[in-house]
């Protein structure tokens, strides 16, 4: 083959990458690209920017980032900008591709583009080949089809890990030839209808988008400060970079994948010693397989307001002056507004507080769920769509959670995880 195209997405990375490797193998040149889809700029029927500018932030500086590192070894990054169904078909006319390799999508509006960009380059006799690349099991291992995954986290976990392995990791690709890639131009946060936002100073983390990021807060939170070893009793906090991996950004975006983080752990433990806490970051990376495999089952039946459980009637409640007071941190309750104000400030939270927030804004404001789903779409730096809805529901009681009604106590919350009030005089002073 002679021109084969890589369609960069979510999976902004060299390692563990498969769609880059077998384009690599396959074709003789090996054009990198990716497009800026307008899809992903819009307002969303609920009101927000479906991207907000930390995400936009972010991947600017992921893609800065799979630029420089695809121009260490030869190639560099092509970047498009408009719908991928004309796009991705234009340069295959252009460069007279054969084929375009990328990763494979699970949630709804994400495969229907696939599904457009697959007829268009059919038209042009070009392939598209995807790989299933962004889980830590990969779904053909998996000893359950799909539609026969079980909605219960406890029982898809158990039986995965006793009867599935881990793929082992792709190498990067030390060199790659490659048409001449013109210097990268990326658009501005005002070319995409977004504004830089300053992530606050008190924020948990200074996320940096790209793959060498990532792999710098891995050896950090690893090796440097072998806060591995004390996840588990760490995870629940809410101060600071080390109570948690911090991951999230980075796997997100795809500048790390599960299985890198898996290897890492295996060595590590090689080190170090294995323990509870070791395990639970595997585990923890199980949850979000499972949420994976969910939409792959329910498909767009997480962004329903009945969820996949399908029993509650139909709402779409909305109180404006309730919703303002939730979004900027003017509750009654202190310990929502600090986590909300957080998250306006800097773009995360700690999954306590998205817990609480998202348990309040269901049982105590008695909204539709998918508003605040929706806001935390726009707002998280590391917002994934199946981790982020597939939790939303679950905290709404339309989703995964096998317990009925599971209602979180705010003030025991607070007094539970913020004893010393030190999350609250943080972000309320
Ligand atoms: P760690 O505790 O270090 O966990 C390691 C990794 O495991 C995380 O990076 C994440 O990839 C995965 N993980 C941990 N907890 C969960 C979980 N409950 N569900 C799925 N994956 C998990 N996570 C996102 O990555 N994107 C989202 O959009 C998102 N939205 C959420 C919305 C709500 C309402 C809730 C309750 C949780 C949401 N989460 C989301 C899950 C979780 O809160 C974050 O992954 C976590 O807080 C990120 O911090 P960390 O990387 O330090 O996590």
């Amino acid at each position: 083959m002679k021109t084969a195209i890589v369609w960069f997405k979510t999976d902004l990375r060299l390692y563990d990458n498969e769609a880059l490797v077998k384009a690599i193998a396959q074709g003789e040149k090996v054009l990198p690209v990716y497009c800026f889809d307008d899809a992903d700029f819009v307002t969303t029927r609920y009101g927000f920017k479906k991207t907000g500018n930390f995400r936009a932030q972010f991947l600017l500086e992921s893609l800065q980032d799979l630029d420089a590192n695809l121009r260490k070894i030869g190639s560099g990054l092509l970047i498009l900008r408009g719908k991928p169904e004309v796009e991705i078909p234009k340069i295959v006319a252009e460069y007279k591709a054969l084929k375009v390799f990328a990763k494979r999508e699970v949630a709804y509006e994400e495969k229907e583009t696939e599904a457009v960009v697959q007829t268009a380059l059919f038209k042009l006799r070009c392939e598209l080949e995807t790989f299933s690349s962004s889980t830590l099991y990969h779904a053909e291992d998996l000893p359950f089809a799909i539609k026969d995954i079980p909605d219960v986290f406890t029982n898809f976990r158990k039986k995965t890990e006793l009867d599935a392995t881990v793929r082992a990791v792709f190498d990067s690709p030390l060199a790659m030839t490659s048409p001449d890639i013109p210097e990268m131009i990326l658009p501005t946060l005002q070319d995409l209808g977004l504004e830089f936002s300053e992530i606050d100073a008190r924020a948990a983390i200074q996320f940096k988008g790209g793959e060498t990021a990532a792999m710098q807060r891995l050896n950090y939170y690893f090796y440097e400060t072998k806060k591995l070893s004390v996840y588990k009793e760490t995870r629940n906090g809410m101060v600071g970079e080390g109570y948690s991996s911090k991951f999230s950004a980075w796997l997100a975006m795809g500048c790390i994948s599960p299985r890198t983080i898996y290897k890492e752990i295996r060595a590590y433990e090689n080190e170090n010693g294995a323990n509870d806490s070791t395990y639970w970051l595997i585990f923890e990376l199980l949850w979000r397989d499972f949420f994976r495999f969910m939409f792959k089952k329910y498909q767009t039946k997480f962004f329903l307001y009945a969820g996949i459980k399908g029993e509650k009637e139909n709402s779409e409640s909305l109180n404006n002056k309730l919703f303002s007071q939730w979004e900027n941190g003017a509750t009654p309750s202190d310990f929502i507004n600090a986590n909300m104000i957080e998250l306006k400030q800097t773009g995360f939270m700690s999954n306590r507080g998205r817990q609480n927030v998202a348990s309040y804004f269901c049982n105590e404001l008695n909204m539709d769920w998918r508003l605040g789903a929706a806001y935390f779409e726009s707002q998280l730096i590391d917002y994934d769509v199946c981790s982020n809805w597939g939790n939303w529901a679950y905290l709404a009681g339309v989703g995964n959670d096998p317990r009925k009604h599971r209602y979180f106590n705010i003030q025991k919350q607070a007094n539970d995880y913020d004893k010393d009030r030190s999350f609250r005089d943080l972000w309320l002073q």
